[in-house]
Order: C-alpha cells, then structure tokens, then sequence
C-alpha cells in the first residue's frame, strides 16, 4: 500500500478527528509505522510493530515525538492492517503523539485485536479513554506538573482502566515525584492496575528515583526506556 503524503496541520484536531472525514472514512494520518523493539510498559523487550498516528494537542516540555505533531501521511484501515502484517510481530503498540485525537484510533484498535494481535495503547490521559477496546492494554500518561500540561490530565479516565492497564507517571524532578506519590495515594492508582514511574530522559537520573521508590516502599515499577539505551532517540527505532 502506498501511502498519500498531504500537508494538513492535526494539531488542532479535536477529540471528533472529523478532518476530511467526508471523504476518507476510513483513514488515519501516520507519522511512521516500523518494527522495533517495546522499550517501555508491561510489554517492554518484545518485537513490536509500531504506529504512530500524527498530531497530538498536547505539549509537554519534554517530549520525545515532537516530529510527529506535524506533516504525516494518510492510511486505509486495510492498508495499515496490511503493513502490519509484514512484520510478522505478535505485538502492535498504537502510539503517538496522541492516537486518541483521531477518532478512527478506535476502529484501528478494535481490528487489530480481531486480528489476533496484544494490542497495547500509548495514551497521554488528556482524552477519553472510555470506548478504548477492551482487549487494548491502555499504557495512559498522567502528566506531572513539569510537563507543564498537569492542567490537561482528564481524572474521569481512571475509572475506565482495566487490572491489565498501566497508568505512567514520567518525572523531571522531586516535585514532580512528590506530586505522582500524592495522586497514587489518592486514587488508589495501585489497586488498579500497575503503576509505572519513569525518569525524564537526562534529566533525572535513573538510580535517583530507583533510591526514593525503594525509600518510600512505594507499590510501582520503575521504567527507564530500553530503547533508548539500544537506539538512542531516533525516529523510527
Ligand atoms: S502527550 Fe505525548 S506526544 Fe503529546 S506532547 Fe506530550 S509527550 Fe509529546
């Protein structure tokens, strides 16, 4: 299947997604799709086929995917299932920018699951996650202050997760640290599902946080992203 490169901007999209839907009604905008491994969440080390939807409304200080909140190419539902295909994985991660910002995030996922792949969801927790499938695993972000988006963290969300979801939580700093440990004790983030604590890449140290979950006893995984250490931070890997 080959893609159509257009030049839209979907960094205003709403939570309807309805740019174009007249005319493409099955069709969602990419960034990249390709084959990897997991370096983050309950899934991390499996060869996983990435999608990557374009835009996100978001905008956190330190985020990682900023080349995908522009340009991108549209897709067909059976073209992206295709590509999928070819990769041969078990598992397929739809992540973003902020794959909840396309409406049709949802039909993707729905089919992916039917065709017999783990699905897992990157979500940054700012857009309803309510009619996500069943079957995704929901990795959602709630985002700390120093993100500088804490305003846009959609707290309804937390009784739509599910035992084999994953809440995340990345950190800057001490405050950020103190901010997640006061939310995980009061939603009970823990008696959920599992809770994921995560350093801002080169910003705080892995082994500083690894000190305070162990200080604190806290009931959390620590995550650092594995496919940075094998990769760095290139698109695409
Ligand atoms: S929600 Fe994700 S993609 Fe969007 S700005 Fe934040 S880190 Fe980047």
């Amino acid at each position: 299947m080959i893609p159509v490169a257009i030049d839209d901007d979907v960094n205003t999209l709403t939570d309807s997604g309805d740019d174009n839907a007249a005319t493409a009604p099955d069709r969602l905008r990419l960034t990249e799709i390709f084959h990897s491994i997991q370096g983050e969440a309950d899934a991390v080390g499996w060869p996983t086929v990435f999608i990557r939807l374009t835009g996100c409304p978001l905008r956190c200080t330190w985020c990682d995917t900023t080349y995908s909140f522009h340009g991108g190419q549209w897709w067909t539902l059976p073209g992206i299932l295709d590509e999928v295909a070819r990769h041969g994985a078990r598992h397929v991660c739809v992540t973003g920018g902020e794959p909840l910002a396309q409406k049709r995030c949802l039909a993707l996922l729905a089919a992916l699951c039917d065709a017999g792949y783990e699905v897992s969801l990157e979500t940054s927790g700012a857009l309803d996650i309510s009619a996500v499938d069943v079957r995704v695993r929901k990795v959602m972000d709630l985002k700390a202050p120093g993100s500088g988006e804490e305003a846009r963290n959609l707290w309804t969300n937390i009784e739509h997760l599910l035992a084999h979801d994953q809440v995340k939580f990345v950190l800057r700093d001490r405050a950020d640290y103190d901010w997640a440990v006061a939310k995980l004790r009061e939603h009970d983030l823990a008696g959920r599902c599992q809770v994921l604590f995560s350093p801002v890449h080169d910003q705080l140290p892995p082994p500083v946080l690894a000190q305070w979950l162990l200080d604190d006893r806290l009931p959390v995984r620590l995550q650092v992203q594995l496919h940075k250490l094998l990769w760095g931070n290139q698109p695409g890997r």
